[in-house]
């Protein structure tokens, strides 16, 4: 096959009719509609660059005129046909290259034959700006190839990996493009890890000017599909989930209102729906809700891109959280200088939690109609069932946003976690009056400090959830509404709701190794976010330069050493060493203080299990690798 027909989806149309374009036409409007076979082993196109690797057809969707294929590495994309190749093709590409580098053979083949490269003739003709312009597209073409794709060393034998494997040398690897290819490419690079500052953007904008290249690359990207595997139990098991998540709640409630709140006394004495519902408190809910809605709003705090979404978009976030707890700190101390009686958030706890359960079903109800009329593309990739049940439960639509208030985003950190500060304060000032005490004991001390500590982390480093599952994979449906705005509040601060009827007496000494032990989960907890979440938004950080690197077909690494190389989840561990730090100044009397950690860990191990699926997905064989060398996943020699 010619050199002309490498990557002739992006060739413009002149150049396309200069190398016989018409006749290929021709040929295709009289061929059937499907050129390539299932389970034939062609040549496909890499998105964002001009290199070809061996993959097999897997399927063809007829409406869209997509294949799906499936790379050496396990990785599955949906190609135009007009990104594949047969592999004969490439056999007599092989034997008239001369060019020995790889690295030279991409720069080559770019430069002689790019596709955003006009006709010599037509380019002698054109004006000066139009030159310049064409040379910004293929400069831009060219600096696909830079970027950390599929084994650039060798463009034919892909194993899922580079020749080279691992590498703590993101930035110097950086730093080589950067002597190899002019500035504008560095540019692109920069931009692809998230390097420019802000003041760039104008520049940025001009670049970028020749956006339709990009648009080209994107359309090969997989389309939004159909969720084929269903998690936590399917239709059946999400339908029981919708139910008995608000029961547990009310369960545990109603357990730690008793005087003895052992589990052999259940069930616990049910209470008359009438006395479980209150309209002023709905109101103080919504209230509570629309102001923390204002203070997302304030035009105050940065604004930062999430990563890119599967249409390569990126969204944009407003950090201010922080701000909102500090506006709502002040907003409680002045109601409490004003006298407020904050523990009518104890006396009416249960109502309270109901009000909640109820805005999350309609909050949820809502966001699933409205998902209906979203773009597919719009869509979660884990809530795209078709099963109305299964969809609503985990959330149909993956970022939804009435303008730019975004409000998974929104329920995430604010109304739920600053609730639940507030809820944990109320048992404070609760116990110091039901219990006539000047000072709160230093059980309820620990368990406000620790969990104020985690809260305030949480949106001191806002930005870190932006590269969350909940933020990147999972939709919004009843799972995280319900999660966001009843279980946090709720069940996170039983332990405060506790200690009000069960005071314990815990000693200095006991304090301090409950307070040490908090602070090493802490520590596990932050330094693993950081670190990834810092590699993620920027790989070729200084800071991080001592770390070693899988590089993956995906061009995203996976951290081998550091945090990362301890165990697969560290930031899971120091999370749970944690809520074992918040249960144990509860003491040793009841369970029931301990639910917390004990579905704390069930709840990680099987996110874990969610995530190790999804990246297997992702990342294939060099997942795997990643596996090897770092064999347990939350717990050091257990699991
Ligand atoms: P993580 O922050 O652990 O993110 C998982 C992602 O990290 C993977 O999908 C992968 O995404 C990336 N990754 C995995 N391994 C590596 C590696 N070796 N190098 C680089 N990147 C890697 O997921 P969560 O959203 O589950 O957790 C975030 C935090 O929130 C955790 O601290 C967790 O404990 C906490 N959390 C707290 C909850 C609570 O209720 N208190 C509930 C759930 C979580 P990619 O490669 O695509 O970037």
């Amino acid at each position: 096959m010619p050199f002309f027909f490498f990557c002739r989806s992006c060739q413009p149309a002149s150049q396309h009719r200069r190398h016989g374009g018409p006749l290929k036409s021709v040929l295709f409007w009289k061929m059937p509609s499907r050129k390539y076979a299932d389970g034939e082993v062609v040549m496909g196109r890499w998105p964002g660059s001009v290199l070809y690797y061996e993959v097999q057809v897997t399927s063809y969707d007829d409406a869209s005129h997509l294949y799906t294929v499936k790379y050496k590495d396990g990785t599955e994309l949906a190609l135009k046909e007009s990104d594949i190749r047969s592999q004969s093709s490439f056999k007599q590409r092989k034997s008239q290259s001369s060019s020995s580098s790889p690295s030279r053979r991409s720069r080559s083949r770019s430069r002689s034959r790019s596709p955003g490269r006009p006709a010599k003739g037509r380019r002698r003709s054109s004006s000066h700006s139009r030159e310049h312009k064409d040379d910004k597209k293929k400069i831009i073409q060219e600096t696909t190839l830079a970027l950390p794709k599929p084994s650039e060393n060798n463009t034919r034998r892909y194993n899922g990996e580079p020749d080279s494997t691992e590498r703590n040398d993101t930035s110097s690897k950086l730093l080589e493009q950067q002597k190899l290819k002019p500035d504008v490419e560095m540019e692109r690079v920069l931009d692809q890890y998230s390097l420019r500052s802000r003041r760039e953007e104008k520049k940025k904008e001009e670049i970028y000017a020749e956006k339709k290249i990009f648009e080209t690359i994107k359309t090969m990207e997989k389309p939004s599909s159909k969720t084929k595997e269903l998690e936590f139990g399917g239709r059946f098991g999400t339908f029981m989930l919708i139910f008995l998540l608000p029961a547990t709640v009310l369960y545990l409630l109603l357990m730690c209102k008793q005087d003895d709140p052992s589990l052999m006394n259940f069930p616990p004495p049910l209470p008359t729906l009438e006395s479980l519902w209150e309209t002023k408190v709905f109101g103080v809910f919504l209230l509570w809700f629309f102001f923390q809605a204002l203070f997302y709003l304030l035009p105050i705090g940065k604004v930062v891109e999430g990563l890119p979404l599967s249409n390569g978009r990126k969204l944009q976030y407003r950090i201010n959280g922080f701000y909102a707890f500090v506006l709502t700190a002040a907003a409680i101390g002045t109601l409490l200088y004003f006298q407020f009686e904050l523990h009518y958030l104890y006396d009416h706890f249960i109502q309270f939690a109901v009000s909640a359960a109820a805005f999350s079903m309609v909050l949820s109800i809502y966001l699933y109609i409205r998902s209906l009329k979203a773009p597919e593309e719009d869509l979660a990739p884990g809530g795209n069932s078709g099963y109305l049940v299964y969809d609503f439960f985990t959330g149909h639509e993956l970022n939804p946003r009435i303008g730019n208030f975004d409000l998974k985003y929104f329920c995430e950190l604010r109304p739920g976690l600053i609730g639940w500060v507030v809820i944990n304060l109320a048992m404070l000032l609760a116990e110091m009056k039901i219990h006539n005490q000047s000072m709160p004991s230093l059980s309820m001390i620990l368990v406000n400090s620790f969990q104020l500590l985690y809260v305030v982390d949480a949106l001191w480093n806002e930005e870190a959830v932006l590269t969350t599952m909940d933020i990147i994979h999972d939709g919004f449906g009843f799972m995280l509404a319900f999660g966001d705005l009843v279980w946090v509040p709720f069940v996170y601060s039983l332990q405060a709701f506790y200690l009000v009827g069960h005071p314990i007496a815990i000693s200095w000494p006991v304090a301090a190794a409950i307070t040490i032990l908090n602070c090493i989960g802490y520590y596990i907890f932050r330094s693993a976010n950081s670190q990834k979440n810092n590699f993620r938004r920027n790989p070729a950080d200084p800071k991080l330069s001592y770390l070693k690197v899988i590089p993956t077909a995906t061009g995203k690494g996976l951290l081998v050493t550091g945090w990362w190389g301890f165990v697969r989840h560290p930031n899971y561990l120091g999370d749970i060493i944690m809520a074992l730090a918040w249960s144990l100044p509860c003491g040793f009397n009841h369970i029931l203080p301990y639910f917390y950690v004990i579905y704390f860990i069930c709840l990680l191990v099987h996110r874990e299990a969610r995530d190790e699926h999804h990246c297997k997905k992702k990342y294939g064989l060099a997942w795997e690798r990643y596996c090897q060398r770092v064999p347990y996943r939350i717990f050091p020699y257990i699991y």
